[in-house]
Formats: structure tokens, C-alpha cells, sequence
């Protein structure tokens, strides 16, 4: 349940709510708005039912969240939350575009494409340094070497990076070089895993599960949450359906109903939602029209010769196109780009 304070409640009747919640043995969560603070109580709260805590000075009322993810739902945090990753904001009015190759392949491959990328518009370079592959014959990242090439991808060209964290062993490592996180779908229900990005202060971006609800989802983002990070975003990258004749089916649903239910920010991964490079700018534009903060696309100077994803890359060409297609869409949704 959530305890809603009233506008102009003192830090005194704040803290006396806090103390009598965790007197029952639970965690309260505060989220101070620019109306109001909200105490999210955490944990099984059935036994709090009969407790009146709308007799205490300074609440306003107390709100049962009746979805199961709590610190995820808008109930909890009306506002949206803005991720700051090095000065980049995700979340607000203007767009973010996050860019590049699939995996780090070399220093060339890394950082041609990473000033590709910045000059079309993009503010964030993603790029894969251990990867989720599904067969252990392919081609498994260049691990640590490639987090030095991101964090010298980063000192040359000044764009913050992210990268996929694949096991709880490797999230010291990863968070020396990362500015953010990245869970992989794969590792979207890696609940020990979640929980260990959440002690981390480093934002984190949780891409939906290949075969998970948008409750499920949520649900991950909760497990970061409750560790103390706030600073999480979701990503999605298209589910598993019936229909082969893509590699995924992205659900353009799960955007405006993602952002409804929830304060994160939400981005869009039409590379992996589609599976083919032909159609990714399509369904990035229909991201971006039907609510998303950004985007998140593969990029690379020759995907023919791409060590993964080559058939969902997007030459920088064609990448610099339709982000220049993306700045007259995002007027017409109340965005800046
Ligand atoms: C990726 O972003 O390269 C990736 C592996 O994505 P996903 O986890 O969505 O498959
Ligand atoms: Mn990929």
C-alpha cells in the first residue's frame, strides 16, 4: 500500500509514519514529489489492513496498490522519473537515441561507429561486451578488452556507455566501465541478478523478457528498486508470438500502456523487436509516436560483416535517416529531439 502525505506534511509527521511501518516489521519508500511525499510500504502489507494510518497527523490517505509491482507504478510516484546518465536525461521531453553495434568487434569497428552515431544524434553508445548468445559456437564478446574500448569510446567522443551485464560475477567489472547496466531479456527473471544491479548506484535499463508479461516486467524493475536504485528504465524489444516470419514481434501496445502504468522511462529496441535491418526504422518511428523516450538501435559500419546481429544493423547511413525522419515525429508528440 502507499501512504499519501499531505501537501506541506512536515518532516516530523513524515518520519513518525516511516517509524510506526517499520515498527511492523516493513520497509516504507519515499518518494518526494513536487506536490507531495508518498511512503510506499514494501512487503506482504496484509496484516497492515486494519491499522488506521489515515489517523496519523500529516496523511492524507492511504491507497491499496492493487497491481502487484510497487515501486514500478505510477500509484506510488506520480511524476515521471528522469534517469541522468552523465548529464543525459531519459525520461524528459526530449528524446534520447542510444546507438551502436551489437557487439564490441575491435577499437576500428568500435569507435568508427561510435562517431557515426553522435554526428546522426545519438547521446548514448551501446555496444555488447559479454553476450547472451544462443549458441555457445558463436561468438561470446571480448569481455574486459571490450569494456576498455567502450570507456576509450567514451573518453574520445564523450558519449556515455552501455553495456550488457550477463551474471551477478560480473557486475563489479562491468560497473567499472558502464554509465549504464544493461539486464538482457534473457536475464530478465535473474532475480539474484536484479537484486545485485540494485545495491549498484549505476542506472540500469531492464529490457523485457522474450516470453514475459508487461506485470512481469514491471516486476524486475521492483526487484532493482527495492535495492535503493531508482534509477532504472525499461526497454522493449519484442516478445516471442506464433509468427516466424520475424525474429520477434514487437508489441507497440506495451508503450503507451508501459508508460501509463508506470514512472520509468521506457525505450524502444526495433532491431531486436524486428530482426531485419529493413524494417527497423519503421518501428522506431512508431516507438516514437506512440510514446517512447527513445530508442535503442544497432548500428554498424558493415553489418554484412557483423560478428552478431549484422541482419538487424543499420548502416550509419540509413541510421543518420531516420533519426532525422525521428526529429519531425517528435514534434507532433510533444517531444524535442
Ligand atoms: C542486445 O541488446 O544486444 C541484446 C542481446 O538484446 P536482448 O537482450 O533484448 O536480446
Ligand atoms: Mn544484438
Amino acid at each position: 500500500m502507499i501512504i499519501v502525505m499531505k501537501r506541506g506534511a512536515s518532516a516530523g509527521e513524515i518520519s513518525f509514519v516511516v517509524n510506526q511501518v517499520e515498527a511492523f516489521g516493513y520497509r516504507a519508500h519515499l518518494s518526494h514529489g513536487t506536490e507531495r511525499t508518498i511512503i510506499g510500504v514494501v512487503g506482504d502489507d496484509r496484516p497492515l489492513e486494519n491499522h488506521n494510518f489515515e489517523l496519523l497527523p500529516g496523511v492524507e490517505q492511504v491507497v491499496r496498490i492493487l497491481q502487484p509491482f510497487k515501486l514500478a507504478s505510477r500509484d506510488f510516484h506520480p511524476e515521471n522519473t528522469i534517469v541522468d546518465v552523465r548529464g543525459v536525461q531519459i525520461g524528459g521531453q526530449q528524446l534520447v537515441i542510444i546507438a551502436g553495434p551489437c557487439s564490441v568487434e575491435s577499437r576500428s569497428q568500435l569507435l568508427e561507429t561510435a562517431w557515426a552515431v553522435k554526428e546522426a544524434g545519438a547521446s548514448i553508445l551501446r555496444a555488447g561486451a559479454f553476450k547472451p548468445r544462443s549458441s555457445p559456437y558463436s561468438f561470446q564478446g571480448l569481455g574486459e578488452e571490450a569494456l576498455e574500448l567502450l570507456a576509450e569510446a567514451r573518453e574520445e567522443t564523450g558519449l556515455p556507455v552501455i553495456t550488457e551485464v550477463m551474471s551477478i560475477e560480473q557486475v563489479s567489472l562491468v560497473s567499472k566501465y558502464a554509465d549504464v547496466l544493461q539486464i538482457g531479456a534473457r536475464n530478465m527473471q535473474n532475480f539474484p541478478l536484479l537484486q545485485a544491479v540494485g545495491r549498484t548506484r549505476i542506472p540500469v535499463m531492464v529490457k523485457r523478457g522474450l516470453m514475459n508479461t508487461v506485470q512481469e516486467w514491471l516486476l524486475s524493475a521492483d526487484y532493482v528498486l527495492s535495492g535503493g536504485n531508482r534509477q532504472v528504465m525499461l526497454c522493449e524489444r519484442g516478445i516471442r508470438t506464433f509468427e516466424t516470419a520475424t525474429r520477434n514481434t514487437f508489441d507497440i501496445n506495451a508503450i503507451p500502456l508501459v508508460k501509463s502504468w508506470t514512472h520509468l522511462p521506457v525505450l524502444g529496441d526495433p532491431s531486436h523487436g524486428t530482426g531485419k535491418w529493413d524494417l527497423v526504422s519503421a518501428v522506431g518511428r512508431a516507438c516514437i509516436a506512440a510514446g517512447a523516450d527513445g530508442l535503442m538501435v544497432e548500428v554498424h559500419p558493415d553489418p554484412a560483416k557483423a560478428l552478431s546481429d549484422g541482419a538487424q544493423s543499420l548502416k550509419p547511413e540509413r541510421f543518420a535517416e531516420l533519426v532525422a525522419s525521428l526529429r519531425k515525429i517528435a514534434p507532433a508528440v510533444g517531444r524535442t529531439l
